[in-house]
């Protein structure tokens, strides 16, 4: 006969709950093998800059604060995707930090039990300020978006008269030791004459600067008249002027493909977002500032998280519904872009996607 007290029945719970998560920590994949670990959690779809590539200058239809995620909703959300298997988050927008009291709502996620990494990408403009409240909370890392280093060239990207911040977001960063990495995308007729002195940056600064292939998310902003600089054509540039550049082992989930140039104190990557040729092993998910989960960036959202939990959902009914959402993902961004167009045009900018 069975005699256990409450606290052993309790125990005994806690130790089955314990191992469903252990279980579904080691199984969340999805339905072609490959393992989730990653969220990239859009806040906002507003943004202080007019980013060419991004949004047009009279900015988006933007969402209203009730169309939005709260902040309690964006945490439950995280905290039962980390008990789930997400081990690594990534905020982003539009731009983070104009979201009213983003500060409060990253120092709840940084103790988040189980949660190995937290990180942000931002424009640097309003960042600098924060950068000792980022280290002090224990963001290790930023992505910093720079797409020149041309004061006229950056307001003609951006529309804005923001260089100087971003800069100061910078050295901020660098002096409290984050580690930064630089995100450019790279747009025929705008900045290709930025590309070496980006890399250049690399030659005295311990950072890793990115260039980006331009994708066709750009909120009708302008008509993209498909990719004129892929991952193939920048690297030839680079390569042309650093013949002896070397090829770095890159991670297994990473999105780039980096090099180093010798004596350089900082590394430089390319990343094949239009091209595609990371999907083999794409861990990550994005949730988008109205709470529609994306298991690609090129798919139109599987299911959105905010009206289940507007509408009742339990803890379970959220988790039930999130693994079947990564039970149906597509293969790679091309099946995800093929699916979507039968349903919806993309017209969509990255700053409502989540970059
Ligand atoms: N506002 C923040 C920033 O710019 O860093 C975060 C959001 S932004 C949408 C995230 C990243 O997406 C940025 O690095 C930006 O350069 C990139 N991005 C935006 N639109 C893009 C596009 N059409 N093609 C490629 N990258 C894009
Ligand atoms: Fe704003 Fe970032 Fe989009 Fe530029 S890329 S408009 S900074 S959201």
């Amino acid at each position: 006969m069975c005699n256990k007290t409450t606290f052993e029945k309790h125990s005994d719970a806690l130790k089955y709950l314990n191992l469903q998560f252990l279980i579904l920590k080691t199984l969340l994949t999805d339905n072609h093998g490959r393992k989730i670990n990653y969220l990239r959690l859009a806040v906002t779809d507003r943004c202080n800059l007019r980013c060419f590539y991004c949004m047009p200058e009279e900015g988006l239809n933007w969402l209203s604060r009730k169309e939005l995620m709260t902040y309690e909703e964006m945490l439950r959300s995280c905290a039962l995707l980390v008990r789930m298997g997400i081990e690594k988050i990534r905020i982003t927008g539009g731009e983070p930090f104009v979201r009213k009291d983003i500060m409060q709502f990253l120092t709840a996620l940084s103790v988040l039990p189980g949660l190995n990494e937290l990180t942000i990408t931002t424009n640097g403009v309003l960042t600098a300020p924060l950068v000792p409240e980022l280290k002090k909370i224990g963001i290790r890392s930023v992505n910093l978006s720079l797409d020149t280093l041309d004061a006229n060239r950056f307001f003609s990207i951006t529309k804005r008269d923001e260089f100087a911040n971003v800069m100061e977001t910078l050295e901020q960063l660098l002096k409290h030791k984050i580690e930064v990495k630089i995100n450019a995308v790279v747009m025929d007729g705008k900045n290709t004459q930025d590309i070496i002195p980006l890399v250049e940056l690399t030659k005295e600064l311990p950072i890793s600067v990115r260039f980006i292939e331009e994708m066709p998310f750009n909120g009708d902003g302008h008509i993209y008249t498909g990719l004129q600089w892929d991952y193939v054509r920048i690297l030839d540039e680079i390569r042309h002027r650093y013949p002896d550049m070397n090829k770095l082992t890159d991670s297994l989930y990473s999105t780039s493909y980096n090099y180093h140039i010798p004596g350089h104190k900082g590394d430089i990557g390319v990343i094949a977002a239009y091209s595609r040729t990371f999907c083999g092993t794409c861990n990550r998910i994005r949730i988008t500032p109205q709470g529609e989960l994306k298991t690609c960036l090129y798919d139109a959202g599987v299911l959105n998280i905010k009206d289940l939990i507007r509408g009742g959902a339990t803890d379970n009914d959220l988790q039930n519904a999130l693994l079947k959402g990564f039970s149906n993902r597509p293969k790679d961004g091309w099946e995800a872009e093929k699916n979507r167009s039968k349903n919806l045009p993309a017209h969509e900018s990255m700053a409502t996607i989540g970059g």
